[in-house]
């Protein structure tokens, strides 16, 4: 992410520029530490189409997962 800065900026815009940085990393972190939380899964067959994956979830692969999702919102 590229922040625009005056060339003679002061010590109050280094600072925030700082402070707003160190947030993202912390929202960062707390993502990585959301995504470490998630299940890993198993490998198998998918149930929705028969291939078999390293990692399924709920018996269905990442692919199929996103499919049925569509069709759950769209209230299938
Ligand atoms: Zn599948």
């Amino acid at each position: 992410m590229e922040i625009d800065r005056e060339p003679h900026s002061g010590d109050e815009a280094d600072r925030a520029t700082y402070f707003i940085e160190s947030v993202i990393d912390d929202h960062v972190k707390e993502a990585m530490r959301r995504a470490a939380e998630i299940p890993i899964g198993e490998s198998g067959e998918c149930d929705g189409c028969g291939e078999h994956f390293m990692r399924l979830v709920d018996g269905m692969c990442g692919r199929c997962r996103d499919k049925f999702a569509r069709y759950y919102a769209k209230g299938f």
